[in-house]
């Protein structure tokens, strides 16, 4: 392909783009496939000879849309979002076209400059102390892993890289029963184990860890002969929202002299607005470390994670290296790829800067505020319908419900709206119990989306109960 065909298909593409945001409300939310659908259509060897650009986008059409389940569709309400502004998508064309590998600051000193400017932009947003600084990674489980890594070197006096973890005693790491799976994982892999991860179980429904119980185990811990390495906080629990209240768990680590991190991966981006900071995050800028994902509800298209760092020291004993091929020379910089575990890089900072000066902070907080506005108003409509029950209470925009039934009931609910394709919504579990689960934040639902969840679950109710 030359570069002016390349011109001619980027046009293209950019209509086509437009039109299917533009004509989005029209498609099932949720693909409407079944499984093996879109596998059969694909010739099961590669071409031989090269075939044109129209056949294979005319084939995207076909066979790959079909098989899409709609994120950017204004009536998502599953999972959590991964919003994807306009100007956001317009910031990684030019990043893919520019395609540059930014893991130095010398391999693309612009990218590591905006990188740095943009974590201190999103720092005085989300109103984080002026000490702390920060790297963007790809997500939020790789920010965890690199603080259970960070966790593990700081505990083991940074010899766990070289000497490998046998013969030393089990770390543990401590965090409630409402963390994201992602938190496991890290403490797989950076081999902690999943039995030297100790989950406090919540204090209430709502609520995280309760100190006193933390402050206990670890007791417990140090007498059985076990180091404790750190301590992993949540903001905004990925099933209900369930949050901790930091101030009295960093007291614990800090008589402890442990580690601490936060996962606020999807509840962060409220915390540009400062009316929710109080029952969220007071205390914040006492941890060490803090992960945050502008690429769910802000609106930086995937993948942009945030992770915040109060000293960047002990991550970048962790996870530096320097071999030969990538000492630079000359002045002091920041080389980013030492902060994190992949070398590669690509420049995520970018759609940051289109992000927030395309909006400005006022108008992305005006966006949030409304997606929880609109949440509480829903929840008094669903606690309205007969026989419905309002499971666990919004927390900023989530929440959960139940039909009458029990829990197959619940499922065949959720398959059946789901099937429908006008809105998506997904389960989810809360105290042994199927519940049905809502979050309100996709970047351009508006009011008469959110309020066609109660006629469309009031309608499909009525066909099944
Ligand atoms: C989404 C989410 C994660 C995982 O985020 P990734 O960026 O996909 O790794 C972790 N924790 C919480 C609370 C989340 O909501």
């Amino acid at each position: 392909m030359d570069w002016d065909e390349f011109a001619g298909w980027s046009k293209h593409i950019a209509d086509w783009g437009a039109q299917y945001h533009q004509t989005l409300r029209d498609r099932p939310v949720r693909a409407q496939t079944k499984p093996g659908e879109i596998a059969a259509q694909l010739p099961s060897s590669p071409p031989t000879q090269p075939e044109d650009m129209q056949t294979i986008l005319r084939d995207f059409e076909d066979i790959v849309m079909p098989g899409m389940t709609h994120w950017q569709h204004p009536r998502f309400f599953a999972y959590f979002p991964a919003n994807a502004a306009p100007p956001s998508m317009l910031a990684e064309q030019l990043v893919n076209t520019v395609a540059s590998q930014c893991m130095l600051w010398q391999t693309s000193p612009a990218a590591t400059e905006v990188e740095g400017r943009m974590v201190d932009w999103m720092r005085q947003a989300l109103g984080l102390g002026d000490g702390f600084v920060g790297v963007i990674q790809d997500s939020a489980s790789s920010a965890t892993l690199s603080a259970v890594l960070t966790m593990r070197e700081r505990a083991t006096g940074y010899t766990g890289n070289r000497e490998g973890l046998a013969g030393k005693g089990p770390l543990r790491i401590y965090c409630s029963d409402q963390v994201h799976s992602s938190i496991d994982r890290a403490c797989w892999v950076a081999g902690i184990g999943q039995d030297n991860l100790v989950k406090i179980k919540g204090a209430g429904p709502l609520s995280g860890m309760d100190a006193k119980d933390l402050s206990a185990a670890i007791h417990k811990d140090i007498e059985a002969g076990y180091t404790p390495a750190g301590i992993i906080a949540i903001t905004g629990g990925t099933g209900i929202g369930a949050s901790d209240d930091l101030g009295p768990i960093l007291k614990v680590a800090q008589a402890h002299n442990l580690y601490t991190h936060l996962d606020a991966a999807w509840a962060g981006s409220a915390m540009i607005c400062p009316e929710y900071r109080e029952a969220f995050w007071q205390d914040v800028d006492g941890f060490d470390s803090i992960v945050f994902n502008p690429h769910k509800w802000l609106g930086a298209q995937f993948d942009c994670s945030i992770q915040f760092l109060r000293d960047p020291l002990p991550q970048l004993n962790t996870l530096k290296i320097e071999p030969e091929y990538l000492k630079t020379s000359g002045d002091a910089v920041t080389n980013y790829s030492e902060w994190t575990i992949p070398l590669g890089r690509r420049f995520r900072a970018l759609k940051l800067w289109f992000l927030i000066r395309s909006y400005g902070l006022e108008g992305l907080q005006q966006r949030i505020r409304n997606h929880v506005n609109w949440a509480h108003e829903l929840c008094e409509e669903l606690r309205a319908l007969e026989g419905f029950e309002i499971v666990t209470e919004p927390i900023l925009s989530l929440f959960s419900f139940r039909c009458p039934g029990d829990d197959a009931m619940q499922q065949r609910l959720v398959d059946r709206i789901n099937d429908d394709g006008r809105i998506y919504l997904t389960q989810g579990s809360f105290e042994g119990a199927k519940i049905i689960r809502v979050q309100v934040g996709q970047f351009d639902c508006t009011r008469e989306d959110v309020m066609t969840i109660p006629p469309v679950v009031q309608e499909i109710w009525d066909m099944i109960k």
